[in-house]
Order: structure tokens, then sequence, then C-alpha cells
């Protein structure tokens, strides 16, 4: 095979070397949805109603495991599998075996998983066997009544016995919490203490303006700039140098000694290390959260295209991948990408 040279033409459609942007990004994660559905339907992410897409359109997991399988050819360490909620998703366990051969054979250094923990329970100790070492947990509240409106009927019980499955079959967990300005800002300190009593990490999030969603964003949106000051005002909190090439940043905190990140989407731009993509249950490869960009991958393999003509719709793909997203929460606009986070994989 010959080998890639990023300078010559034929070089953008070699099967061999790494994938870069044409900003020189180089793409090391991959982040894979493989269910539109949930179990919950909490109140930022999802309307009420949702419909659902119908199950010709997503993706088998042959395709998912083929195009997943690519990229790590292509130079891919990290796969996150997410949703909707992939735990739902009927032979998930199987997907993530399968592509466990990447992690054995060296090609892949990691498979995370993103859940909101309602089937943890179940699925902690085969996600341990099958080499997922670190998930990430969504949880926005520890009070019942809030989880069960939050997610529209969620038990907040069964999150909690996930928690406690993954961290007895060895697995990190991490903890995700959408700020929301009224609904749980107050509580946050407690949640963070308890999660970092525990030994659990936790990333705080900004509620980003995708999809159309009953809640009016402007209402909930909490930045973490004035978070991160008024925990400031009985915490020490020391700004960690560890970069993920994702929007979060991390600082430890000194009287728990656990660690916060924050997400912060639309207070500061974090486009410029981005080295992730994001490929819908529908086979849309997204290089961009924040923008409309997409490639139909599942176009591509379902017309019967070689490995190679896959290759080829992911270079291209990638080499037209946005310099930057621009979100903004304001009342007059429209969702800035009119995707729900549960389609694209959050
Ligand atoms: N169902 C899984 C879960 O909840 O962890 C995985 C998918 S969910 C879409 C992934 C993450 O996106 C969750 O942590 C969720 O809180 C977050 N999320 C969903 N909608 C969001 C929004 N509008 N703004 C910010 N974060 C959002
Ligand atoms: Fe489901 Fe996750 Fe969206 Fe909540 S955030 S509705 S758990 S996909």
């Amino acid at each position: 095979m010959t080998p890639y040279d990023a300078s010559s033409p034929q070089g953008q459609t070699a099967t061999a070397g790494p994938l870069v942007d044409s900003f020189g990004r180089a793409v090391s994660y991959l982040r894979v949805s493989v269910t539109d559905r949930c179990d919950l339907r909490c109140v930022y992410c999802m309307s009420e109603h949702m419909s659902f897409l119908p199950k010709a359109q997503v993706l088998t997991l042959e395709e998912l495991d083929r195009i997943a399988s690519a990229f790590v050819a292509l130079g891919v360490r990290k796969l996150r599998i997410t949703g909707g909620e992939p735990l739902v998703r009927k032979g998930v366990l199987g997907l993530i075996e399968g592509l466990g051969r990447h992690l054995r054979s060296g090609a892949l250094d990691e498979i995370t998983l993103t859940t909101n923990g309602t089937r943890l329970a179940e699925f902690a100790g085969p996600l341990a066997e099958a080499g997922v070492r670190r998930i990430n947990v969504s949880l926005d509240t520890l009070k019942p009544e809030l989880f069960r409106a939050l997610t529209r009927g969620g038990d907040l019980s069964k999150v909690l016995a996930g928690i406690d499955a993954a961290q007895a079959a060895g697995l990190r967990v991490k903890l995700n919490a959408v700020a929301l300005a009224h609904d749980n800002a107050a509580e946050l300190p407690d949640l963070i203490a308890w999660a970092h009593g525990r030994g659990l990490d936790v990333t705080l999030i900004e509620t980003m303006p995708m999809g159309e969603v009953e809640a009016d964003r402007t209402d909930q949106y909490l930045s973490l700039t004035a978070l991160r000051a008024e925990l400031e005002s009985f915490w020490t909190l020391r700004d960690l140098p560890l970069s993920t090439g994702g929007p979060a940043r991390y600082v430890q905190v000194a009287e728990t000694g656990g660690r916060l990140g924050f997400i912060t989407p639309l207070s500061h731009n974090f486009c410029e290390a981005c080295n992730r993509v994001r490929l819908t249950c529908t086979g849309t490869l997204h290089t961009c959260l924040g923008r409309e960009d997409a490639a139909d991958l599942r176009a591509v393999i379902r017309s019967g295209a070689s490995d190679e003509g896959l290759v080829q719709a992911i270079r291209a793909a990638v080499e037209a991948k946005p310099q930057g997203h621009d979100f903004h929460i304001d009342r007059a606009s429209p969702p800035a990408v009119a995707r729900h986070m549960s389609t694209t994989g959050g």
C-alpha cells in the first residue's frame, strides 16, 4: 500500500495515514450513537412526546461495527458509545464485545460509554468484562422527586443502584450533571461533595440549544463562570492542566480531593483543539456538535461501497470539518442546531 502523504492528492483517499482536517486537527475520538431511543425524557434533551426513528433508518449492529472499525483503522484511538440511551439498544453489549477486538489488538486505547445509569445494575459487570474501564453517568440531582420531574418519570434508585454496580465491577465512573438555573443550581455543591466522597469525578455541563424542547432554555441557562465563582466562595479550586481535546476544563477541589470539570460551550470556545467527530445512529457523521454539517455514511455503505469507498467518504467529511461553532442562547432565535442531543449523541 502507498504510504499516506498528506500533501499529495492521493493522500486524501489512501486508507493509511491519520485523519486530519483542513485546520490540521487530527481526529482521534469517535462518539457513536447507537439509538435515538431512551427510557427517560429529560426536559432539556427531549420533548415530552418524541417520535423515534423507524428501525430501517437505524444502522444495524453490523453497520455500526463496520463504520466504527473503519475509523479505528484510520487512527481513532477512543470510542464512546452513546445515544439516546445506549443500554436500551438490543444487542449493544455484543457490539461492544465485538469492538473489543480493537482493544486487544492495540489499535484502540479505550471504549467508553455515556449512560443515564437506569440499566447499569444489569450491564456493569458484562461491560467491565468486555474491556470497558470508564463510563460517564448522567445525574442532575439526588432528590428523588426532582429526578422524577427532570427526567419525566425516572426512578433515581435505579441510577444509584447502577452506580453501585459499576463501582463494584471496577469501572471508573464520572458523573455528568447539567446545570439548570432554577432546578438544581442550589443542590450542585451537595451533588459534587456526594460524588467526590464516593470517588467519582463530576463534570458540569451548560445547557446547549439543541433541538426543540418545551422548556425555555433562556430560563434554564446557568453560566458555569458564575457557578464557579460561587463554589470558590467556600471551596478552593485548583486548575488542573488536564486536556482531553474536548470542551471540559478541570479543577481539583481541595476540600473534597475530587476532580470537577466544566463544559462551557456557550461561555468559552473550545474548538481549536477539537479532536472528535460524532456518528448518529442513522449513520450521519457530524464533524461539529454545533453546526449542521453532515455526511451520510449509511448511504455510502448501503450503496454497496467497498471499504476504500467508505474511507474516502470519511476522509472527505473530516476534511470539511468546520473551524468552530457559534452557540448562543436568546429568546428570539430557534435552536442553534435543530437536531436533539439524543439524536447526535451527547
Ligand atoms: N442517555 C445517555 C445519558 O443521558 O447519559 C447518553 C446520551 S445524553 C444525550 C448525553 C449527555 O448529553 C447527558 O449527560 C445529558 O445530560 C446531555 N445533554 C442532553 N441534552 C443536553 C442539552 N440540551 N444541553 C446540554 N447537555 C445535554
Ligand atoms: Fe435520555 Fe440521556 Fe436525553 Fe436524558 S439526556 S433524555 S437520559 S438521552
